[in-house]
């Protein structure tokens, strides 16, 4: 456009409508700006499809009733530019939406170069190189969809929770040393001291569940320095996750059950476009519950006592039942951390108070009650070969009138995957950290 044009864009972006706006209002003169999604040039008329964070519009120029130099710059602008344009909005209906804006106004505040990555609705650019340009990814619709029921799922959590008088915690990530024993944690220096990323807020908010807080809530990030390569592990990812006073694994799977069902409503009420963009319209639907004890899965699924469930067993757990959220609870207290509660709090129980939880062939959550009583938290660590000299502080945090309690914490970036129906988990995450990726 012209160098010397003083354009005022403070004025410009006062007067700017969102594109949702301009379909639900009656005003006949508008400014709009947003990013050139398509421009297709037919003789005598152009349409240039605008697109915005609420939705995209088109522009229609025609040689006979539009200025010049706007009909000719519509042409050249390349896809992906930023441009602001005034017009008048009239009913059209072949226009998507059934509306369009005849330009009189028409400014490319910035051309877009030749884009590294294919953003249109069919691009066929693999995922490592979208990665690489996660932000012009963005400029497609399924990609923002993801990311719009990831926002949604965050908050329906939230709500769930605070309406249920939980209180959100704000925990450190930085710890001096790690609750599970200490070989997946990403070492930080810090100061003189050694210290390591959080691989979960779990010792944080158990002290909170012991306090007469009771009840508590967080979204965290965490780091594991886990070498795996899959399409369900990040280094870095979210948990949601809640710590109970006065609770055992079945209040606390009951939680988890009725939370999974109001994110999967509300995503189902809030995010129906996005839904539609990702064609998952009649595919999504709230989930039922099934719980069983691991002794009832070892005889359903044929697996031997004593064995963790592989990647395949949860997969089946799906094919018998599917939209289900499947409950494994009372696991061996072998195949618990040191921190789950054995049954009936003896030492020797074969039971646990843990359960995971299973939501389309993959493991949503783990959580069970913890180990309240210092004196058997000590003999759980030597059970499990731990030295409990390395876990003092941990242990003597339930000296002071520990209640039982219990809790659990859900990954968002696997239930993002899942409700999305995305096979990589890198889908479902803005920025992903994993063995190879650092950048951007
Ligand atoms: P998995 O068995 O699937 O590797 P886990 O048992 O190691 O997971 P937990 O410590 O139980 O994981 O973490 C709680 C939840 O956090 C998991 O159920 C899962 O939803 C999520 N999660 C765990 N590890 C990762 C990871 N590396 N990347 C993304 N999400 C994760
Ligand atoms: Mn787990």
């Amino acid at each position: 456009m012209n160098k010397t044009d003083k354009t005022d864009f403070g004025k410009l972006n006062q007067k700017r409508l969102f594109i949702k706006d301009v379909f639900k209002g009656e005003s006949k003169k508008v400014t709009v700006a947003g990013w050139v999604h398509n421009v297709r040039a037919l003789g005598k008329i152009r349409f240039l499809v605008l697109k915005d964070s609420t939705g995209i519009i088109q522009i229609t120029a025609s040689k006979d009733k539009t200025k010049e130099n706007i009909f000719n710059s519509i042409a050249k602008v390349p896809k992906e530019s930023v441009v602001y344009v005034s017009g008048e909005v009239k009913s059209s209906s072949q226009a998507p939406g059934g509306k369009e804006i005849v330009p009189e106004e028409f400014k490319v505040l910035n051309s877009a170069e030749e884009l590294p990555i294919d953003v249109s609705d069919f691009s066929k650019t693999d995922l490592p190189k979208r990665l690489d340009y996660r932000f012009l990814d963005l400029h497609r619709e399924k990609i923002r969809a993801i990311f719009k029921i990831q926002s949604e799922i965050a908050n329906s959590f939230r709500e769930f929770f605070y309406n249920r008088g939980f209180i959100e915690v704000q925990l450190p990530s930085i710890i001096s040393s790690s609750s599970e024993g200490g070989t997946e944690l990403f070492p930080v220096s810090y100061f003189e001291k050694k210290a390591f990323l959080a691989q979960s807020p779990q010792l944080y908010k158990q002290m909170l569940a012991c306090s007469p807080v009771e009840r508590v809530f967080t979204i965290t990030p965490v780091w594991r320095a886990e070498k795996h390569n899959t399409i369900r592990h990040l280094n870095e990812s979210r948990q949601m996750d809640i710590e109970v006073a006065f609770a055992g694994q079945r209040e606390i799977m009951k939680f988890l059950e009725e939370v999974v069902k109001y994110i999967v409503e509300q995503v189902l009420k809030k995010c129906k476009s996005e839904l539609g963009v990702l064609g998952l319209k009649d595919k999504l639907k709230v989930p039922k519950s099934k719980y069983l004890s691991y002794d009832e899965a070892v005889k359903l699924l044929k697996i031997k006592y004593g064995e963790d469930l592989s990647p395949d067993d949860e997969r089946k757990l799906d094919k018998k039942f599917p939209d289900t959220i499947v409950f494994v609870h009372s696991w061996p207290a072998t195949l618990k951390p040191f921190y789950i509660m054995p049954k009936d709090g003896k030492l020797d129980a074969k039971i646990s108070e843990g359960f995971d939880a299973i939501y389309r062939g993959l493991e949503i959550s783990s959580g069970g009650q913890r180990v309240h009583i210092p004196e058997l938290l000590i003999k759980r660590l030597r059970a499990k070969g731990l030295n409990p000299k390395n876990f003092k502080s941990y242990v003597d945090s339930f000296r002071f009138g520990a209640p039982p309690h219990a809790g659990w914490s859900i990954g968002l970036e696997r239930l993002t995957q899942l409700v999305t129906n995305q096979k990589n988990i890198r889908e479902a995450v803005l920025f992903p950290r994993d063995r190879e990726r650092l950048v951007p």
